[in-house]
């Protein structure tokens, strides 16, 4: 019989824990009134980012994506998509209209976690590496006309400036990389020599963040789509502009009059944003401080990091794991997400799951149901507040777009806006995803929110960088003309 004993935690010490949790939520609030001012920040900013390059701290950068995929692509084409915690490789054969996707096949590989942080020669390198590898698979089932070099769609998922659809220099790393001597450079060509390195005869003809290739794939299977959202490790969105609404964009004007926007939200700062010392003190200790405020509220890869913050002010300001403060507690973002996740879901009556991984991800032995509650009470002030504050994001959009209150169009039908997400947070926190979802429609109002749709897209961004490769082939110009 093993008994567990609870040393009785004075009522001094419970008052003072209670109050920091207190504290955090009133610090954390986000009431619908604050709420409207971020989208309306947002909105202002994207006018900003829009009018200038430098003009707002949301870069709006230009995509080169003037066509969206119409279904008519056809032929083998290739995907890389890096940007995450894994990285994948992807082959679709592209049948037309008739034909659509025939077939697929893709590889999902982790990345070494001292890939993240080392040289961009080695970061190249294994990703080419696990391409040829994954090229040497083809089948039958894939057809490459004679004498045709194969192609590839690039998803690189951090902030780029185009120069072209196949072309652009980083501007910055985000969520965790951090590579020496790749910021500046066109990743483009970083990938084309370490795809010679390798011997591989490959052209990548196009570039696309994970935003504007959800947004692709998206529109290819509904036409609907206007914008792409992430809410993944980080979290971003890409919409459809008018040309004639960026004022930055100084080429000529492309035939559809469109160009996709990836906003890169992650950036966006406002006054309004509910910020407490946590997160004051994460930004600080990150690898890029006063960078990416807001997908350092919402994102997959800092939710669980601001909550164990919290639980290690309560640890050493009141003792609330026992008299000595767990080690692992101390150990920046060992307490990911999906943990906080399964915290955050837990139905038991005597929250067994809270107390499973309080012990196995913490190393804390033992817990009184009365602070199991109070640790599921923190994840779902954070984890509401990144809800609620992403679908403030959203709202600014469907408002730049004038798609927020109830329009008709052609007979007095309603205009359907499908919004194509993408991310692991979205897909598999739900608490998250039904707060996003109810927070939205209250925002919207009931008859607004009927026309908004939210679509996963599960993985679209792989397959909308193979279309939009496709869009761009370097045969396409020769059957064309
Ligand atoms: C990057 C974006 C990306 C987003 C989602 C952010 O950290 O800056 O380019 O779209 O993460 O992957
Ligand atoms: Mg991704």
């Amino acid at each position: 019989v093993v008994v567990v004993r609870h040393r009785m935690r004075s009522s001094g010490l419970w008052a003072r824990a209670a109050a920091v949790v207190r504290e955090l939520e009133e610090r954390c609030a986000t009431p619908i009134g604050k709420l409207r001012q971020i989208a309306d920040a947002m909105t202002v900013e994207m006018h900003a980012g829009l009018a200038s390059e430098g003009g707002s701290k949301l870069k709006m950068l230009l995509s080169y994506v003037d066509n969206l995929p119409t279904g008519d692509e056809r032929g083998l084409f290739y995907a890389l998509d890096l940007g995450g915690t894994n990285f994948r490789v992807l082959r679709v054969q592209l049948g037309g209209k008739e034909g659509r996707v025939a077939k697929q096949e893709y590889e999902e590989v982790s990345i070494p976690p001292h890939l993240m942080v080392g040289g961009s020669h080695e970061l190249f390198d294994f990703i080419a590496s696990a391409l040829a590898q994954f090229i040497a698979s083809e089948s039958d089932d894939f057809h490459l006309p004679d004498g045709r070099q194969r192609e590839l769609g690039f998803t690189f998922s951090f902030p780029v400036k185009q120069s072209s659809i196949a072309s652009g220099a980083l501007i910055k790393w985000t969520k965790g990389f951090a590579i020496d001597g790749t910021v500046g450079e066109d990743v483009v060509a970083e990938l084309t020599r370490a795809l010679e390195r390798q011997g591989l005869d490959m052209r990548v003809s196009a570039l696309v963040n994970d935003t504007i290739g959800t947004l692709a794939g998206g529109r290819y299977d509904d036409n609907d789509v206007v914008a792409a959202v992430i809410l993944g490790t980080g979290t971003n969105a890409a919409y459809v502009e008018r040309a004639h609404a960026i004022p930055k964009w100084h080429g000529l004007l492309p035939k559809s009059g469109e160009m996709v926007i990836n906003m890169e939200w992650g950036n966006f700062r406002s006054s309004h944003l509910p910020l407490t010392d946590y997160d004051q003190d994460l930004d600080f200790e990150s690898l890029n401080p006063g960078e990416q405020i807001y997908e350092k509220l919402i994102s997959g890869m800092y939710l669980g990091e601001i909550v164990r913050r919290v639980l290690l002010r309560l640890a050493q300001e009141t003792s609330l794991f026992g008299d000595t403060v767990p080690s692992k507690l101390e150990v920046p973002f060992i307490l990911r997400t999906p943990h906080m996740s399964a915290m955050h879901h837990d139905t038991s009556p005597d929250l067994k799951v809270v107390g499973a991984k309080l012990k196995e991800v913490l190393g804390i032995p033992s817990t009184s149901l009365k602070t199991r509650k109070m640790v599921v009470g923190i994840c779902d002030i954070v984890a509401r507040r990144g809800a609620r504050l992403a679908a403030a994001g959203i709202y600014g959009i469907l408002k730049k777009l004038g798609r927020d209150s109830v329009s008709t169009e052609g007979g007095g039908s309603k205009q359907r806006t499908v919004i194509a997400m993408d991310g692991g947070l979205y897909e598999h926190y739900t608490i998250f995803r039904e707060c996003l979802e109810s927070t939205l429609r209250e925002m919207l109002g009931e008859a607004a929110s009927a026309s908004i749709v939210i679509k996963l897209a599960n993985d679209g961004s792989g397959i909308g960088a193979a279309l939009l490769a496709a869009s761009h082939s370097q045969y396409l110009e020769v059957e064309e003309s």
